[in-house]
């Protein structure tokens, strides 16, 4: 009997353990057994030589007649044709770089080959077949190759799809559950099949329904651990003390809010009251909170701030780039007017202290930042990835609010939320404005709470958007610019965005395509072409922090001002968070080469003040080519979570969790985050059941021991900082 703990080496020997364990990092049965089939081929019927067919999957029982090695002409290595026959016709097995098989298939040798028929130089093949020999005396025992299921394993260089075969067959008929993770009562439930037969049938599946059946048990296990591990997280995360933070009646919060040249949307409102809650409580916040470009985020979130502030906190604000940290400080010092000014003549007395903290500093202005946080003179300090260094050490850190979420890693998170202070968690507000359906924020984000901001303040005006087809329409392109120095004319200010900055960067890798527009060939163009009347300022990742600074402030001040800049040629930079509500147009180049969601984020950038808003995507794409879908879908609607839902269709389910997450996703084989709502939503439920009575698992060990061999300690720990 091989039990699911047993070490690799026992069943396997030390050989064969030890290749698993360096390609896959495997050293358990159940680490073996839970590498589940990639796919499945089927063998077709043992066939005659004489009645094979292109494209077949064929078993052929056959005799070696010659082997030839040959060199290849055009490159270096070597080539193995072996021509067999099973007496009614011939075919030839081809190898590349593999004279050791000669041993193996010399002539008279018999066996069982099989692949899928292929053809070459008019004649058919059979391409690095797998294949089992016999010896002189086997009798044939055909049933066992052909018409079955051949599982095919993810394989490495090293360790082949059938070398894993052959392990899973030596452990799989002997595989005794002793303990079945799953509680009998949910078992009966959902109608699920056992462990031991699900785990047999992925891997040896005799008929289809076998192969469902198993699908569907392990499918729930999958689900459910994940929802255990989220869950514990949350119950864990939740039992950690925090220091409740209290609205003031007569503070800083009652302040600003009296001074608001707005009133909250209702949404908004709603929003404000849960947070307020959960920061009034004695365990920490920890709530995403999303909502489209201009939905009114920020408000929320430094109002969160000023409540932590009012009860002698301090509030930290992390943004993915120096530009957007310093248009965080500029648009919060602007909104909070005399309260961002504590200590200055004339200020408000219950004013607090505003700091910017980012990489671009000079020293003695570092110097004074890291005084103000550590001494709490700084009540919100504003910052970039410089935030998280070591010598930043903040008097009383109440409150983390990370901007765009997507663009940190988990663990710069947990770096910045440890400062403060090993006995109690700050609170945290983790902003996004990418839309994310909600099964997949609740897996990627699985530890955090949920709010979304669904309608846009009054009086934002619409944004229309058109697709400029550049290489069948060039007179549009050219109205465009027209439209372009109207916009300028008017007094607003343009934006045109395109994919690269040089242009000898990275070359196509399909070679039919024309390389991406570059800023370095585009913006000198239009500044002596269409635009030569307005004034263009350029923007871009390789820009000094101080230059980005002085763009986006001249570009803040637009036609209107002497030292504004009206037209902006700029990278992606600007696709989150920016904010000049007086921006009305955006031409975006080479549209086709962004994604659904990246244009969406995109065109958020104008129609932010009282004048609609426009947006031109170019493209050259031709008329049948599948960007012109994309494009007219993101032309066609305004709806964030219309396009996102588009945009993951279109997409790897990878690049959805991204990468940080893998730690999540490593531990998805067969739920699909997009496809299985429903059971991950059902998942969850249970999963919440079983943690409220049961946070420890202990009167669930068998299912304990299974979560922990599913999302191993390593994927824990990660999951544990998501
Ligand atoms: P987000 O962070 O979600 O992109 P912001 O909070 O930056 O949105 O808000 C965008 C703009 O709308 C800002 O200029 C902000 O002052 C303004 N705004 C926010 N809430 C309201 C509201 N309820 N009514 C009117 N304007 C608002
Ligand atoms: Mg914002």
């Amino acid at each position: 009997m091989v039990a699911l703990d047993q070490q690799l080496t026992d069943v396997l020997g030390a050989k064969s353990a030890k290749a698993l364990e360096t390609a896959f990092d495997m050293h358990t049965v159940e680490h073996l057994l839970r590498a589940y089939p990639r796919k499945y081929e089927r063998r077709g019927a043992l066939t005659d030589l004489a009645g094979l067919q292109i494209g077949d999957h064929v078993t052929i029982q056959a005799e070696v007649l010659s082997f030839v090695t040959h060199k290849n002409k055009s490159r270096a290595g070597t080539r193995q044709e072996v021509v067999i026959t099973d007496g009614t016709g011939k075919l030839t097995l081809v190898f590349f770089n593999q004279h050791w098989r000669e041993k193996e298939l010399s002539e008279g040798a018999r066996g069982l080959f099989s692949g899928q028929i292929t053809v070459f130089n008019n004649k058919r093949q059979l391409a690095h077949p797998d294949y089992e020999l016999l010896g002189v005396t086997d009798e044939v025992d055909a049933s066992k190759y052909v018409d079955m299921y051949l599982p095919v394993y993810s394989a490495t260089a090293k360790v082949q799809s059938w070398t894993i075969s052959k392990c899973v067959d030596l452990v799989i008929d002997q595989l005794d559950v002793l303990e079945d993770p799953l509680p009998e009562s949910m078992r009966n439930e959902r109608k699920l099949i056992g462990l031991g037969d699900a785990l047999k049938w992925i891997h040896r599946p005799a008929s289809d329904e076998q192969l469902e059946q198993a699908r569907e048990r392990l499918k729930w296990d999958e689900a459910l651990s994940l929802q255990l591990v989220l869950s514990k997280q949350r119950h864990e995360e939740r039992s950690w003390p925090a220091v409740p933070r209290l609205e003031k009646p007569d503070g800083l919060l009652a302040a600003f809010d009296a001074s608001l040249p707005f009133t909250l949307t209702d949404g908004q409102k709603e929003v404000s009251r849960t947070i307020a809650e959960e920061l009034a409580a004695g365990h920490p916040m920890h709530r995403l909170l999303q909502g489209e470009v201009g939905s009114g985020k920020t408000v929320l979130a430094l109002r969160a701030m000023l409540t932590v502030v009012d009860s002698g906190g301090q509030a930290a604000l992390l943004a993915p780039t120096e530009v957007l940290a310093a248009q965080h400080y500029r648009a919060i010092t602007k909104l909070l007017g005399p309260l961002a000014e504590r200590g200055k003549l004339g200020s408000h007395d219950e004013g607090t202290g505003v700091t910017l903290l980012t990489g671009s500093l000079n020293t003695a202005s570092r110097r004074q930042a890291l005084l103000d946080i550590t001494s709490g003179q700084a009540g919100i300090v504003i910052g970039t990835h410089a935030l998280l260094e070591d010598r930043v050490d903040f008097y009383d850190l109440g409150l983390v609010v990370i901007d765009e979420q997507h663009r940190f890693g988990v663990e710069q998170r947990a770096t910045l939320v440890a400062k403060a202070g090993s006995d109690r968690r700050p609170h945290v507000l983790v902003m996004t404005a990418t839309p994310i359906p909600r099964t997949v924020a609740m897996t990627a984000f699985g530890a955090l709470d949920i709010s979304t901001l669904k309608e846009l303040p009054g009086g934002r005006s619409p944004i229309t958007t058109h697709v400029v087809y550049a290489a069948e329409q060039p007179a549009h392109l050219d109205r465009a610019w027209q439209r372009a120095v109207e916009e300028v004319k008017a007094g607003h200010q343009v934006y045109v965005v395109v994919p690269r900055i040089a242009s000898q960067e990275d070359k196509p890798t399909d070679k039919n395509q024309r390389p991406a527009i570059a800023l370095e060939d585009l913006a000198p163009q239009l500044m002596e072409g269409p635009l030569k009347d307005v004034r263009v300022g350029i923007m871009h990742g390789g820009l000094s922090g101080a230059d980005k600074d002085d763009v986006m402030q001249r570009f803040a001040l637009g036609p209107a001002h002497a030292d504004g800049i009206d037209v902006m040629v700029s990278t992606t930079v600007i696709e989150v968070g920016v904010d000049v509500p007086n921006a009305t147009m955006m031409v975006i180049m080479d549209a086709d080469r962004f994604g659904i969601s990246q244009l969406h984020q995109l065109r958020g950038r104008v129609g932010r003040g009282s004048a609609p808003g426009l947006c031109l995507l170019v493209t050259e794409a031709g008329k049948f080519s599948s960007s012109r879908e994309r494009l007219d879908a993101v032309a066609s609607t305004t709806d964030g979570f219309k396009l996102a839902e588009l945009d993951l269709e279109q997409r790897r389910e990878g690049d959805i969790l991204g990468r940080e997450q893998s730690g999540v996703r490593s531990s998805l084989h067969l739920v699909s985050v997009l496809k299985d709502d429903e059971l991950l939503e059902e998942a969850r439920v249970e999963a919440e059941r079983i943690i409220a009575i049961d946070p420890e698992l202990t009167d669930h060990s068998a299912l304990e021991r299974s979560l922990q061999a599913l999302v191993n300690q390593d994927r824990a720990e990660y999951v544990k900082k998501s």
